[in-house]
């Protein structure tokens, strides 16, 4: 029986009125990119909302004092490319789990996209790393 307080862990909507495994949507076309395709992931609780304007400016600013640092790190242990698509231009750090969505600045929540897999990933929560280390 289908679990009514299922959340889809990427855009954190209620399962049943999530979009996520529409063709053409964010989640479809920035998996595409990256040669994987869909599989539903649930989790039961829902993501932060309405997380304040001040932590997020506090997250970003936390951010960009240990971009480079940070940056280098993920270079080092992932390789420097983009963690979706294998793009080695234009990348940049990206919230694994989007500050809207509680997210904070930390290295384990980061990972390298390019510019254009971060532009569709947007707010969704999508881990690339896992797959990155499974290689
Ligand atoms: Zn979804
Ligand atoms: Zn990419």
């Amino acid at each position: 029986m289908p679990n009514p307080r299922a959340y889809c862990s990427y855009c954190g909507r209620l399962s049943k009125r999530c979009a996520c495994h529409e063709a053409g949507s964010n989640l479809q076309r920035f998996l595409e990119r990256g040669g994987r395709s869909y599989a539903p992931c649930i989790r039961d609780a829902p993501y932060k909302r309405g997380v304040p304007p001040q932590v997020k400016s506090a997250e970003r600013r936390h951010l960009q004092k240990k971009y480079k640092i940070w940056y280098a790190a993920l270079a080092e242990s992932n390789g420097e490319c983009c963690a979706n698509c294998g793009e080695t231009k234009d990348l940049v750090l990206d919230h694994v789990l989007p500050i809207a969505k509680g997210g904070s600045s930390r290295l384990d929540n980061l990972q390298l996209l390019c510019t254009t897999c971060n532009r569709i990933k947007g707010k969704l929560a999508i881990d690339c790393r896992r797959a990155t280390h499974r290689e």
